[in-house]
């Protein structure tokens, strides 16, 4: 069906305050990709509504005339699901950033989507309350997008992802209907439509008003960097730790070559430029449990081979630790215009092993990769670095990122931890998931949107976006599950021998 964006342009600058319709070609440039920058395609329209009755009334048009649409938040996502593809009209919530209602008593927070994720724990904090989800990019990214994604963060190791702590959410469906999902309760008794909505990239319709859970601040909080000359050792470390029965708050590890970025981003050398790997444990709680958690941990990575364990001594010393995790990405893209970040996870037992086959494919395929990643939930965030100038470097940079998430599957993992599937994994995702699963997930879609407006072609393989079974591009890798049993986990041995 062709769609007629002038009428639209028009029907949407009737209903929506003014200035709040972009149609201007250079102007629509800023919407044409999310973080993934791989992939680009302008929208025909952006709007921003203010309010949840000005989005349902876009919605209600588009559902009309049949216009596809995409929700957008802080256009953070990596994986493009904010990607406007085919020209669709782009709802951004940007204007959406306003705090509800705090109800510290029931330890609940409700906000516009649009409310940047640091925000809520700025809202908070005064009276010594915190919202735990915390992605590096939280200074940008909003709470629509983090529920969209269902996005983790450092601290989601204890704590859980955002579908632990989104208790409600205000949903416009894509036919314009308004309706609420979850009860605001820690349980409550009806099909949980929340959870289903939760993760769903915005296929499912746009949420505009989400009710989250708070935690009380811990009393004590302490920060270890332990550094290793070699990966393995630092992988060791991390699963010691887990098996001890600890659980830190949060449990990262960072490569030498994202060390190195990481000083020379901040001017001076925060972590040892010469290890193979630093790790990071945050343990909190009560003062007594820090404690002895502080020695467990301690112990624990000098027997893992720990070159030296630095305790952050101040509060200021914990936040410059973190910092440096949380600027990465940025500082790797100092060194590099362009890098492709993917997302997989594996079993934590695998990590070394699969960290050793990435390193392989990354002299295979001649392009560097630097690895910083949320050890404890082995979620792996392997960052591609490339120029795009280069011919022919979209496709090598693309066939190795299919190639880790091949490991990570063969490892017994999955082709996205937090980062979601958007338009980059769709294709994949049947590498996963048989065509029954597929079909199955797909009705679940078509039950809140049957005419298929929201967010079209994301998520799910076609054969427009993929061509062929994705199934069939069997993969170059050899990965055998039969490595040591190490306190009762299979640590598989993984084996990139074919490709070189
Ligand atoms: C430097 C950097 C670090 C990052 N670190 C992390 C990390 O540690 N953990 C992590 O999980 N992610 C991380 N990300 C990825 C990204 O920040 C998250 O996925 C984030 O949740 C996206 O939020 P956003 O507001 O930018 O959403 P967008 O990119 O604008 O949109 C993401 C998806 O959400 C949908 N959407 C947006 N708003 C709504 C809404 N109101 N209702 C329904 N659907 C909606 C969009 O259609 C799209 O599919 C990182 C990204 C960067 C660039």
């Amino acid at each position: 069906m062709t769609i007629d964006w002038a009428a639209m342009e028009r029907h949407c600058r009737a209903l929506l305050p003014a200035r709040a319709v972009v149609a201007a070609p250079q102007e629509l440039l800023a919407y044409d990709c999310d973080g993934l920058t791989l992939h680009r395609e302008q929208p025909s329209l952006v709007v921003l509504p203010e309010t949840t009755a000005q989005v349902a009334a876009v919605l209600r048009l588009c559902h009309a005339k049949g216009v596809p649409f995409v929700a957008r938040g802080s256009g953070t996502g990596l994986s493009g699901g904010a990607l406007a593809e085919n020209g669709a009209l782009v709802i951004a919530t940007t204007r959406m950033r306003s705090i509800l209602k705090v109800d510290l008593a029931n330890r609940r927070i409700t906000v516009q989507p649009g409310v940047i994720n640091g925000w809520v724990t700025r809202a908070v904090s005064g009276d010594g309350f915190y919202y735990a989800p915390d992605p590096s990019s939280q200074v940008v990214c909003s709470i629509g997008g983090n529920v969209a994604e269902n996005s983790g963060g450092v601290h989601c190791l204890k704590y859980g992802v955002t579908s632990n702590h989104v208790l409600e959410m205000e949903v416009v469906l894509p036919d314009g209907t308004i309706t609420t999902l979850g009860s605001g309760l820690a349980e409550s008794p009806e099909l949980d439509l929340r959870g289903v909505f939760i993760g769903s990239e915005g296929t499912l319709g746009i949420a505009t008003a989400i009710t989250l859970r708070l935690l009380r601040a811990p009393q004590s909080v302490a920060v270890l960097l332990a550094d290793f000359t070699a990966m393995e050792a630092a992988g060791e470390a991390v699963r010691l730790v887990t098996a001890a029965g600890v659980l830190p708050a949060g449990m990262e590890i960072m490569d030498n070559f994202t060390i190195n970025a990481v000083d020379d981003l901040f001017g001076h050398d925060e972590y040892p430029r010469d290890a193979a790997a630093v790790l990071l444990i945050e343990l909190d709680g009560q003062e007594r449990e820090v404690t002895a958690a502080v020695e467990i941990a301690g112990e624990l990575c000098r027997r893992a081979g720990a070159r030296t364990i630095r305790r952050a001594s101040s509060e200021v010393d914990r936040a410059l630790l973190w910092k440096g995790r949380k600027s990465a990405f940025a500082a790797v893209g100092r060194i590099t215009p362009t890098y492709y970040v993917q997302d997989g996870v594996v079993p934590r037992s695998a990590l070394p092993a699969v960290l050793a086959a990435i390193e392989a494919l990354s002299r295979r395929y001649e392009l560097p990769v630097a690895n910083v990643f949320h050890a404890g939930d082995g979620n792996l965030h392997p960052l591609i670095l490339y120029r795009a100038d280069e011919p022919g470097v979209i496709e090598r940079v693309q066939a190795l990122g299919a190639d880790i998430l091949r490991l990570c599957i063969e490892a017994g993992g999955s082709i996205t931890g937090e980062h979601g599937v958007g338009s980059d994994k769709r294709c994949y995702l049947d590498w996963m998931f048989a065509p029954d699963d597929l079909a199955t997930m797909r009705l679940v879609r078509e039950a809140f949107d049957p005419a298929g407006l929201a967010n079209p072609g994301k998520i799910f393989p076609t054969p427009r976006s993929c061509g062929e079974s994705a199934r069939r591009q069997a993969s170059s890798l050899s990965v055998r599950l039969d490595g040591p049993v190490s306190d009762g986990v299979l640590t598989p041995s993984l084996e990139p021998l074919d490709v070189f």
